[in-house]
């Protein structure tokens, strides 16, 4: 009997705390969530936390709150606990890489032990004036390796005399680095694109390579998946592996992000941090579900996706290679679509501090919850709650009395239907949306009028806009009294 045993998939995200959340990087952090659980795999995450002068104060807690706001949750590795606080979860910690610090320093100096890595003592000037001069001869920056064949005691001698130093890995002269992506197949690099990269700076803290790499493997991780700017980054990675004999995982470097222009998705041209789409009021499982299918296709024109669906469904195998627009109007439709589908009581609950924030003081006596549904149907996102109906909330109703106008009428035809209509209304003690509706479109009727000379001045006497949701349920949430001073109102404009 064969026994077919696979390791267990285990994927990390593993975000530098550096402020707000990419887009991009939820991406990221989805698609490792997603393959993990397609494969009852792990995911967790990692703290890359070693550039320290990149580093934002609260970083690690915006992000849980980010990635738990998401519903994307890691099994493992930096996880809120039970206080709400960051904490740590798993046999593989730490997973803060500033807390594994002697660990890197560790296999750095493996490595310079086994002759594949190096001490450099070339301070920054001299690396500045290397580049300029490679610049301005056109040559690639590189560092030249004039630290790589010192004396076993000259090195000794400058690092008792505690000279400032870095450690590089040492690049093979003349081979082709290969290794196979989920997404782009074989990828192939030479050597002579590399440089000979520093592991391990100076402050003893080690560069991201080093440290992605040692922790993978410590960590377990079977999948490397991440934006396809780390592509540069991957043969130096290969190369890492290699030179401590472990097996290097798998890969696979995802589609880079578009503005509608092609060019890289940036904070310069609109918003990128997850937090702000929050803030806007987007739904979590609208932005993931938008965010999944950038870079990722169905292969069906299905395009709503529950995170369980996603699950299902997601595989590298429709991942394309291309970068993918982001499409923000795309988005918007989406958000609006789980919008509709709320049930009204947790839409109320959600969009009530979005109105509360764009239209200030509420009159007494207005029905909060009728005004909020009769949004629902009509925002992309919460942030433009009561944006279309400020004129619930104020009198003063700003327009001109030619707008009352309907196209095919005139001021003093405007004048007479708002007369009637003010006569028929105040008949009215049913004054539900759908009493209203039956009983003005028969008075309409009766009369020989016509909806549009009727409706149209009848709108913008209760509006004070041309566009806006119809009369009657304007009519509705007004009330009788306000709906009649408001005709009153208009008929004074047309005098
Ligand atoms: N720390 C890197 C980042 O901030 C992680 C890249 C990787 O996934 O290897 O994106």
């Amino acid at each position: 009997m064969f026994n077919f045993f696979k390791p267990k998939i285990r994927t990390r995200f593993a975000p530098s705390p550096t402020g707000f959340v990419h887009l991009g990087s939820l991406r990221s952090a989805l698609y490792e969530y997603l393959f993990a659980k397609s494969q009852g795999g792990t995911f967790f995450l990692r703290i890359e936390d070693t550039d320290q002068t990149r580093e934002v104060e609260g970083s690690v807690e915006n992000l849980l709150k980010v990635l738990e706001w998401a519903g994307i949750k890691p099994d493992e590795g930096v996880v809120i606990g039970a206080d709400g606080k960051p904490t740590e979860l798993g046999k593989f910690g730490p997973y803060t890489q500033s807390k594994r610090l002697p660990l890197y320093q560790k296999y750095a100096e493996e490595l310079v032990a086994k002759g594949l890595a190096y001490y450099c003592f070339c301070t920054s000037e001299r690396l500045e004036e290397l580049r300029h001069t490679q610049e301005a001869n056109k040559l690639p920056t590189r560092y030249d390796g004039q630290c790589k064949n010192l004396s076993a005691t000259e090195v000794a001698q400058r690092l008792a005399a505690g000279e400032k130093h870095v450690i590089r890995m040492k690049i093979p002269d003349n081979r082709v680095i290969e290794f196979n992506d989920m997404i782009r197949g074989t990828v192939k690099v030479h050597t002579k694109e590399i440089d000979d990269q520093v592991i391990l700076k100076a402050d003893g803290f080690p560069t991201y390579h080093l440290a992605a790499v040692v922790d993978d493997h410590l960590m377990k991780s079977t999948h490397i998946i991440r934006a396809e700017e780390w592509l540069p980054s991957t043969p130096k990675h290969i190369l890492l592996y290699e030179y401590f004999g472990w097996a290097a995982p798998v890969y696979a470097h995802l589609p880079l992000i578009l503005n509608p222009d092609k060019s890289k998705l940036s904070k310069r041209q609109g918003d990128v941090a997850v937090e702000d789409y929050i803030k806007a009021g987007y739904l979590p499982e609208a932005l993931v579900n938008y965010v999944a299918l950038l870079g990722w296709n169905p292969g069906t024109e299905k395009e709503i996706f529950s995170m369980e669906e996603l699950v299902k469904e997601f595989s590298f195998s429709k991942v394309h290679k291309a970068g993918a627009v982001f499409d923000i109007k795309k988005l918007d439709w989406m958000n609006g679509e789980y919008l509709k589908k709320l049930p009204n009581t947790k839409f109320v609950q959600l969009a009530q501090p979005y109105l509360e924030q764009n239209v200030g003081v509420i009159p007494e006596g207005l029905d909060l919850e009728k005004i909020m549904i009769l949004e629902k149907d009509r925002v992309a996102k919460l942030s433009e709650m009561g944006e279309g109906i400020k004129f619930l909330f104020t009198d003063d109703l700003s327009y001109a009395g030619t707008s009352l106008i309907w196209k095919k009428s005139d001021g003093a035809g405007a004048k007479t239907t708002l007369s009637l209509v003010a006569e028929e209304l105040g008949k009215y003690s049913d004054w539900s949306k759908a009493n209203l509706e039956k009983s003005l479109i028969e008075f309409i009727k009766e009369r020989g009028l016509t909806n549009g000379e009727v409706l149209w001045p009848l709108r913008v006497a209760l509006t004070g806009q041309e566009k806006s949701p119809t009369p009657f349920e304007v009519a509705e949430i007004l009330g009788k009294e306000k709906t009649l001073d408001r005709i009153n109102t208009a008929i004074e404009k047309l005098a």
